[in-house]
């Protein structure tokens, strides 16, 4: 049966994540589904059995990397993963994506640091001002260096990356991680388990030094990116965890700072943590500005939506993909009012009325048809004839084209 998605978009988050090949994209993004398949929905737990059997199954059947657009909910929290193609041929695409979230987690590999397709796809983010966080992944490979990654994310992106991480133990060794905003250490002994599985321990004695030299590297960034923090150093120099936590996620929607986050997807260490700062530091689609559009057929008549149910319906359709067992789906994203089923919208870029079908939200377990769909979600629709991605889509009384992409042609970095 199909239901209505009403959800406080304050606590969505629509994400992309972003690698060279190879980085751990698909592994990354397989344990946050991993993580979060505990809780399907709010108030709807599953049993671990249960949901470990649907990851094997769908992994068979390729459906959690395909998918345009997973959602999965961490702590009350709607996560909507969107894909985006990692390989320079694909830069089109990876514009395209990047119009669509609202904030990014850009995943290095451990030894390799930061490669030329995650360059590449940095600087076209930097043009959208997307806010990103870091993952540093593969430490428990031979060779993997943290610190040398983040120095390259100094040289190579001209980022300010924000070290709220350092790892505990290397290589086979790697443990877990310092938290220096809780100053204190996460560690993974035990078996994995779904929902959040690492033990709270005091930070190692031999770590402590280092411990205390980056949480005051930390706090300079900090200062540096954010008024209210400069004062407050300036003046006492301590802060709760509250106020740091808000500081850093000020600074990061302000595309002033890049925190960073290390550990290995494929033996599940870091993964959770790197939800809870998913929450914590990126946008919802209520801190990204109102989009900008135009009247059909004239580009200087501007139209500004809000992200709101109340204002008239604009989606973006942004990707096409053939399910297996759907045929084809359209991907929009929702910038205002609500796209319901069975009606009758416009398309303002080619003029025509299309009735949308059947609208999903898909999982990675499984997909939900829904009646309807607020502002700022993003869905799969069934059933457009004469759309294609890039096309708004809106209601045929309020028309309106939202801006239109540019897409440069691929640039070749030489590392
Ligand atoms: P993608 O191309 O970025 O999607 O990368 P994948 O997730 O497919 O990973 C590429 C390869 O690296 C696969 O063989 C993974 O098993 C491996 N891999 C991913 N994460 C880790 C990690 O944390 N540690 C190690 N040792 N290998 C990893």
């Amino acid at each position: 049966m199909a239901v209505d998605i009403t959800t406080d978009l304050k606590k969505v988050r629509n994400i992309g994540i972003m690698a060279h090949i190879d980085a751990g994209k698909t592994t990354t993004t397989e344990r946050i589904l991993f993580y979060t398949g505990i809780t399907y929905k709010i108030g709807e737990v599953h049993e671990g059995a249960a949901t470990m059997d649907w990851m094997e199954q769908e992994q068979e059947r390729g459906i959690t990397i395909t998918s345009a657009a997973t959602t999965c909910w961490w702590k009350d929290h709607q996560i909507n993963i969107i894909d985006t193609p990692g390989h320079v041929d694909f830069t089109a695409e990876v514009e395209r994506s990047l119009r669509v979230l609202d904030g990014a987690v850009a995943v290095f590999d451990g030894v390799a640091g930061v490669e030329p397709q995650t360059m590449t796809v940095w600087r076209q983010a930097n043009k959208y001002s997307v806010p990103r966080m870091c993952f540093v992944n593969k430490l428990d490979r031979t060779g993997a260096d943290f610190f040398r990654c983040v120095d390259m994310m100094v040289e190579r992106l001209n980022s300010t990356p924000l070290v709220l991480q350092l790892p505990i133990g290397a290589e086979s060794d790697f443990l877990g991680v310092v938290d220096l905003v809780g100053m204190r250490a996460l560690t993974w002994r035990g078996e994995t388990k779904m929902g959040e599985d690492y033990e709270v321990e005091e930070i190692p004695a031999e770590l402590k030094a280092q411990a205390d030299e980056y949480r005051e590297k930390l706090l300079e960034t900090l200062a540096e990116a954010d008024d209210e923090i400069m004062e407050k150093y300036l003046e006492e120099g301590t802060f709760s965890v509250d106020e740091l936590e808000a500081a850093i996620r000020r600074a990061t929607l302000a595309d002033k700072i890049n925190p960073v986050l290390c550990g290995t997807a494929f033996k599940n260490k870091g993964v959770q943590p790197l939800l809870d700062a998913v929450v914590k530091y990126l946008p919802s689609p209520l801190d990204i500005d109102a989009i900008v559009g135009h009247k059909p057929n004239n580009e200087d008549e501007k139209i500004e939506r809000q992200p709101a149910d109340s204002e008239p319906f604009a989606g973006l359709a942004y990707k096409i993909a053939s399910d297996p067992h759907l045929g084809k789906l359209i991907y929009v994203r929702v910038y205002s009012g609500k796209l319901e089923a069975g009606t009758t919208v416009m398309n303002s870029v080619n003029g025509r009325k299309e009735r949308i079908g059947k609208v999903y939200q898909m999982h990675a377990n499984k997909r939900e048809e829904i009646a309807s769909v607020g502002a700022g979600q993003i869905v799969a629709v069934m059933g457009l004839k004469d759309t294609k991605t890039g096309h708004t889509l809106c209601d045929p009384q309020h028309p309106v084209v939202l801006e239109s992409m540019s897409f440069p042609a691929p640039v070749i970095e030489v590392a």
